[in-house]
């Protein structure tokens, strides 16, 4: 945090001193602003390959608190509604491609991790009371990933560790500084299982998400309203502290904020088909 607070520091001053050489310049940008922007800049040094494997160690991190489902069936339905919304994502492709599974939890919850590996619980599952309702879910956590969310959650101090984790792999075959190396890339895991599971996203970084399922969901031919109807089961059994809860913004403002925005859209009905197969689930 201090770090944080200590660029923040930084860029205030330069970009004063900018300011005062270039008296035509732009206003200073906001606090958020340059947040943004430093974290766009982390952003661009994680290649795709580095990506993936933080995201891997992650979802690693997160099975040994959570089981994964034994239901090949379930498992199978999940990654087919989950493909179709992340094909029409605003990032439908990533080094290893969108996987999805469930984790045998009953509180409501799901993980975006990095480079496209999404957990959701069987209680966030069992809040879902059509197809559209379980794709509005799998949209909101593609988005996150779409977003570089969880990637942009580990501290910036770390970045050159993970950017260089070929380096760590072959430091690690050579021993010597490996263990320091590897202790650093150890560090990032953390960083982003910390945010992911206790800390939660920004909430411009949930609102972003949640726009982004709107506009995935209706591109691939679900209906934007599930979200808000998901949401809306989402607020009847609110626990502030426990599973999605948790990490999220009150579930009340992110209904205003999707209803505000599906306001002038006509209630659809779900095809027979679509009806059939998720009732079919043993969720
Ligand atoms: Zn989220």
């Amino acid at each position: 945090m201090k770090r944080f607070f200590l660029s923040i520091t930084l860029m205030a001053m330069l970009l004063l001193l900018v300011s005062h050489a270039l008296p035509q310049a732009h206003p200073p940008a906001t606090r958020a602003e340059m947040r943004v922007a430093r974290m766009q800049q982390a952003t661009r040094n994680v290649d795709e390959t580095s990506e993936y494997r933080l995201g891997r160690a992650v979802a690693a991190r997160i099975l040994t608190s959570y089981q994964l489902a034994q239901d090949p069936k379930l498992q199978l339905y999940l990654n087919e509604v989950g493909q179709t919304v992340a094909r029409k994502s605003s990032r439908p492709d990533t080094f290893r491609g969108y996987h999805f599974a469930v984790l045998e939890s009953l509180e409501p919850n799901a993980f975006a991790c990095p480079g496209g590996i999404i957990l959701i619980t069987r209680g966030m599952l069992k809040l879902c009371g059509n197809e559209d309702e379980v794709a509005a879910a799998l949209a909101h956590e593609v988005a996150h990933v779409a977003h570089r969310d969880g990637v942009n959650s580990v501290v910036s101090s770390r970045w050159a560790a993970v950017v260089a984790d070929r380096r760590i792999a072959a430091a690690k075959e050579r021993g010597g500084r490996a263990a320091e190396m590897a202790a650093l890339y150890e560090d990032s895991i953390n960083d982003v299982f910390k945010t992911m599971v206790t800390n939660g996203y920004s909430r411009t970084a949930e609102w972003a998400a949640d726009q982004e399922a709107l506009r995935s969901l209706s591109r691939a031919g679900y209906n934007p309203q599930a979200l808000a109807s998901l949401l809306t089961k989402m607020l009847a059994q609110e626990n502030r502290g426990v599973g999605i809860y948790r990490t999220h913004p009150p579930t009340a403002l992110r209904l205003a904020r999707v209803n505000a925005q599906i306001k002038d859209l006509k209630p659809e009905k779900i095809p027979e088909a679509r009806e059939r197969r998720f009732k079919e689930q043993k969720i």
